[in-house]
């Protein structure tokens, strides 16, 4: 091909993206996590007795150590740290409730893995200490432990032997979508029982917690200044855990990007759907793609939860209003694997957002004078926002810890373009995906 053709076929390239800026995906400038609208609760959170209810920051506090963001990760450091040295004056800050962001809105696969980084003895430590602080807390989390089943649509896809394929699959999963099937690793849970219980040990180990108190301004140094609309907090130190919500703060702004979400929640499927399902012989399913694209599981109370990918927002916005073309997208992918949920109401849907690194490794480790952080979990951080969180508490009160190694600070981690490229990029990235998903 000559050159102008080249330069024609990447401009027409650039030109059939633009329309996925419409609307939903054209920003300025970043909006900071207090712009939000309030979350609407997950499935998760509407099939646990009701949270208790914290206030906000209302006052002035000075703190051995402060933490922003009450999801998994921040509930964990508070926690961990508190049980280490009772002696500290710990406060977690959330700018919504408590596990309103993606730990409430996630599928609950608990793996005993590190995306892109297989099932490690490190990864195994981390799956054990989440396991023991539900038994030393008393928690029923919904824990199971079978492996799911990862399908795919090209059987060329995988390097791993399928364990099915072809007709006996489609046959099997009772999905006219699928080729070919290989065992995955990973277990799954309730995760809004886990966020109840670790907010139940954050209050019994007496960290402080304050909902509806987002973080606008954040100065490192000796000590760390917080600053809410309102009120301050000084702080001896201070531990981020605002996951995709980080970049919007400004930090790691150039190491993480995000990717959106949602999920959608069948009413409980009749005793015929359920046969028709296989759930009860499959019920947790990762779908292989660059971003594992779609998953399907069961409730315990026997609806069809499915989770397809969204895409990406300039500027790393967190929020998102679904479009028609989403919930038409959604409704075609359901389909397109399972037909037999036609015209099943959909009782919930919500949307989600998880951080990506471009090595699937998490951001972790100090960040600032004064200030760590733990984000970037790449979509898999029901057990790894515990582990690293455990591990930072570690490194912030100076002890050793045998897993220290695995912190790895903002500079380690290979760049992400700068907007607008990251952004063209990302769109066109995605729409391939879609055209492959097809
Ligand atoms: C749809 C979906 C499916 C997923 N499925 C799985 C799965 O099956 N298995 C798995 O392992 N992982 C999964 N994940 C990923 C997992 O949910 C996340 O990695 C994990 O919840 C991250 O926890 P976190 O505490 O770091 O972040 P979050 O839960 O997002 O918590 C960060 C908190 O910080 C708060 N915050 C932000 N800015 C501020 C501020 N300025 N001041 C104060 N607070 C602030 C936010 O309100 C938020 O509550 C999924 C994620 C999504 C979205």
């Amino acid at each position: 091909m000559g050159r102008g053709r080249w330069i024609a076929a990447g401009v027409a390239g650039a030109l059939s993206t633009l329309p996925l800026f419409i609307g939903n995906r054209i920003v300025r400038k970043p909006a900071p996590v207090v712009e939000e609208p309030e979350r609407l609760p997950a499935y998760w959170m509407d099939t646990i007795p009701e949270l208790p209810r914290f206030r906000p920051l209302d006052e002035n506090i000075n703190v051995d150590v402060a933490v922003v963001g009450g999801g998994f990760t921040g509930l964990a450091i508070g926690y961990y740290l508190k049980r280490f040295d009772p002696s500290l004056r710990v406060a977690v800050l959330e700018a919504q409730r408590f596990g309103s962001g993606s730990s409430s809105r996630n599928s609950g696969g608990a793996p005993n893995y590190f995306r892109g980084h297989g099932q490690t003895e490190e990864a195994q430590r981390g799956y054990d200490l989440l396991r023991q602080f539900c038994i030393d807390n008393g928690l029923d989390v919904e824990l199971e432990e079978q492996a799911p089943m990862i399908t795919l649509h090209r059987h060329q896809d995988t390097a791993t032997d399928p364990f099915l394929t072809g007709d006996a699959l489609r046959s099997e999963l009772n999905s006219p979508y699928y080729d070919a099937a290989v065992s995955g690793i990973s277990n799954r849970l309730h995760p809004g029982k886990l966020i109840a219980g670790l907010i139940e040990a954050n209050r019994q180990a007496g960290v402080e917690l304050y909902e509806h108190s987002p973080i606008v301004q954040v100065q490192p140094g000796k000590p760390v200044w917080l600053h809410t609309a309102a009120n301050r907090v000084i702080a001896g130190q201070v531990a981020l855990a605002t996951n995709a919500y980080t970049p919007g703060m400004g930090f790691a702004a150039d190491r993480m990007f995000a990717l959106h979400h949602r999920v959608i929640v069948t009413r409980p499927l009749t005793d015929d759907e359920w046969d028709a399902s296989r759930l009860e012989q499959f019920p947790y399913r990762l779908e292989h793609g660059t971003f594992y694209t779609h998953t399907t599981r069961r409730t315990a109370d026997r609806r069809l939860f499915f989770r397809h990918l969204l895409g990406h927002r300039a500027y790393e916005r967190t929020d998102w209003t679904f479009t028609a073309d989403d919930i038409a997208y959604g409704q075609e992918s359901l389909l397109r694997r399972y037909p037999w949920a036609e015209g099943i109401p959909i009782d919930y849907e919500w949307h989600g957002v998880t951080a990506r690194t471009r090595d699937r490794w998490p951001v972790a480790g100090q960040i600032d004078e004064g200030v760590s952080i733990a984000a970037g979990f790449n979509g898999n951080g029901v057990m790894a926002t515990h582990y690293f969180g455990h591990i930072l508490a570690h490194q912030m009160l100076g002890k050793s810890h045998q897993d220290m190694g695995m912190l790895s600070p903002a500079s380690e981690h290979p760049a992400v373009p700068p907007e607008l490229a990251r952004s063209i990029g990302m769109q066109a990235w995605l729409a391939l995906e879609r055209k492959r998903d097809g």
